[in-house]
């Protein structure tokens, strides 16, 4: 079955600049972290990314480890891209990163430039692509000199390997310097990818003032903190739920006072028209530092109610002290 992408998938979206620089992406982008392993059914990880890219998402997220097994969620997506979305690929903006664990032995993670080059050439590989569009440090390195780091990102990019480079989990401080030293190599560093959501709120402790300072935009990952700020645990943990699996997000993770206030968040959601998924993503959204919110999805329909986030994204400043409580309790 042959796949034509929609005629109106620009219609819908709504697409802002990262930072100060030229490039834009989707409100809302689509993460392989999950459900696109080589564990999971590939039929359906090729429906989650036709839906997303019917609906506008233009922006797809992976990682090196991203399966399981690590790499297979790589090797998924050069599938579908090879199948589905080759007459597309100057309409995507993909994005790999290269920091966790990867292979055996001590070139295979954290933030050496042997790690980070061998790393990016294993994921166009597996890919089936000539360059990325954003390459990310997917994690601060404690011992790597940050220079050595910066300037393997530059390289990559010098390189034709990728077109802007990133950084994620960066504290504040160390994302100054990060922009310092890739600012004086003339790198187009334009992103930070942070988590964040109404039950993470770190990056507004810093992290929001450090972007705003330096001209950078973000995508926040897990901004539905992986599933519980959805209609989803309201009854329970389903069988098919990333709880059940406890595979990152465990059921002890919806504690009482959890439960509370997502009951809590639902109402608020019901009374303002809109899924508690959808208040969840406008809510991250509020911030103008953050360029996008970095969704997961274990089926189409999840990608459809995120997108009808689109639709209100303003809060009153009520509406907001409303939340407020909630979260506070
Ligand atoms: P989310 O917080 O969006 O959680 C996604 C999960 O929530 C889905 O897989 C699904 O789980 C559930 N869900 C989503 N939408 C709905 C809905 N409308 N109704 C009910 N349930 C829903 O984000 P993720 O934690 O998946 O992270 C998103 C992306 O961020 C990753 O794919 C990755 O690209 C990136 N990331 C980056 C990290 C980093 O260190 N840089 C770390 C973590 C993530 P279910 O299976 O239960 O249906």
């Amino acid at each position: 079955d042959h796949y034509l992408a929609a005629e109106n998938r620009y219609a819908h979206m709504k697409y802002a600049r990262l930072g100060r620089s030229g490039l834009l992406l989707p409100r809302i982008s689509l993460g392989l972290w999950h459900n696109f392993g080589g564990v999971d059914r590939l039929e359906t990880g090729r429906k989650i990314l036709r839906t997303s890219f019917d609906l506008g998402i233009t922006h797809f997220d992976l990682a090196n480890n991203y399966g399981p097994p690590p790499g297979s969620a790589e090797e998924n997506f050069g599938r579908v891209l090879a199948s589905d979305f080759r007459p597309y690929r100057d309409e995507l903006i993909i994005a790999t990163k290269a920091g966790y664990d990867m292979w055996e032995g001590p070139y295979g993670n954290f933030g050496s430039r042997k790690y980070l080059i061998a790393s990016l050439d294993q994921s166009l590989k597996r890919m089936g692509l000539d360059y990325v569009d954003i390459f990310y440090h997917h994690r601060p390195d404690p011992e790597t000199p940050l220079e050595e780091t910066m300037r393997a990102l530059d390289h990559i990019v010098r390189s034709g390997r990728a077109l802007y480079v990133g950084i994620s989990n960066y504290k504040p401080e160390q994302t100054r310097q990060a922009s310092h030293i890739l600012k004086s190599l003339g790198t187009p560093f334009v992103i930070h990818q942070p988590s964040y959501s109404m039950f993470n709120r770190w990056i507004e402790e810093g992290l929001l003032e450090a972007l705003r300072d330096e001209g950078i935009g973000s995508i926040v990952f897990s901004p539905l903190a992986q599933g519980m700020l959805t209609d989803k645990y309201l009854k329970g943990i389903p069988e098919d739920s990333r709880a059940a699996r406890a595979h990152f997000l465990r059921p002890e993770h919806i504690s009482e006072k959890r439960l509370e206030q997502i009951f809590q968040l639902n109402q608020f959601a019901k009374e303002r028209g809109q899924t508690l998924a959808q208040v969840a993503l406008a809510w991250v959204l509020r911030h103008s530092e953050v360029t996008s919110a970095l969704i997961g999805a274990s089926r189409p329909e999840q990608v459809t109610d995120a997108v009808g986030a689109l639709d209100n994204l303003t809060f009153t400043a009520e509406e907001l002290q409303t939340i407020e409580g909630i979260l506070q309790q």
